[in-house]
């Protein structure tokens, strides 16, 4: 199973992608994972795309097409994988066409108003990657999950979520009737507690 996750940032993809990666053993692909990690190990690679991530701006589809179609060739991504924060552009969904079949396209949806108060209050987990949102951790400063120290993510801050909003809406969006259009696309309402949209999203993949 060959699935592509959209959705704006903050509406949850990643969550989902962690769920289903651990209910369906599919391995979970994320560009922005794979860019942090590169930016960590201060390879070239990372001190390009840092550049380009502490602005709220896309890093270049050349570089992002090369890393994710080497992710792909991977040994655990032969039966399957979950592509999270990957395409975000139509050059980049057209890329990944000549390298990989998708079978199923989710839109994790919710409304543009509400993602930048999701994002400003997300804390991340240092150890685990997992993210909350900062009123459900009642002032707790470590994971609820497995201990690790939570940090606010760069990118979070109010100027640069705002950024990638607006480059959501004029570079991401478009996928969406691409997809729609390609016959892949299942649209998820994404304004719930996260079990629920789970449930939604298993029972899209269950029917697949
Ligand atoms: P994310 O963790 O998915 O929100 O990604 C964080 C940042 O990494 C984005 O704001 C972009 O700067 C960069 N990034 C992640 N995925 C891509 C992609 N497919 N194309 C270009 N830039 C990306």
């Amino acid at each position: 199973m060959n699935i592509v996750l959209l959705g704006a940032p903050g509406s949850g993809k990643g969550t989902q992608a962690s769920l289903i990666g651990e209910k369906f053993g599919l391995p979970h692909v994320s560009t922005g994972d794979m860019f942090r990690e590169n930016i960590r190990e201060k390879t070239p690679l990372g001190v390009l795309a840092k550049s380009y991530i502490d602005k709220g701006q896309l890093c270049p589809d050349d570089v992002t097409v090369r890393m994710v179609e080497d992710r792909l060739a991977r040994e655990d991504c032969k039966k399957g994988f979950l592509l999270d924060g990957f395409p975000r552009t139509l050059e980049q969904a057209k890329a990944l066409e000549k390298f990989v079949k998708i079978d199923c396209v989710l839109d994790i949806d919710v409304p543009l108003g509400k993602l930048l108060r999701r994002l400003t209050g997300r804390r991340c987990c240092e150890k685990c990657g997992e993210s909350f949102h900062v009123d459900m951790l009642g002032g707790a400063e470590n994971c609820p999950k497995c201990g690790g120290k939570l940090y606010i993510r760069k990118d979070d801050n109010e100027e640069t979520v705002q950024n990638r909003l607006d480059v959501y809406v004029s570079q991401t969006e478009t996928l969406i009737d691409y997809y729609a259009q390609a016959g892949t696309l299942r649209r998820i309402d994404g304004d719930r507690a996260i079990e629920e949209v789970f449930a939604d999203v298993e029972k899209v993949l269950k029917a697949l």
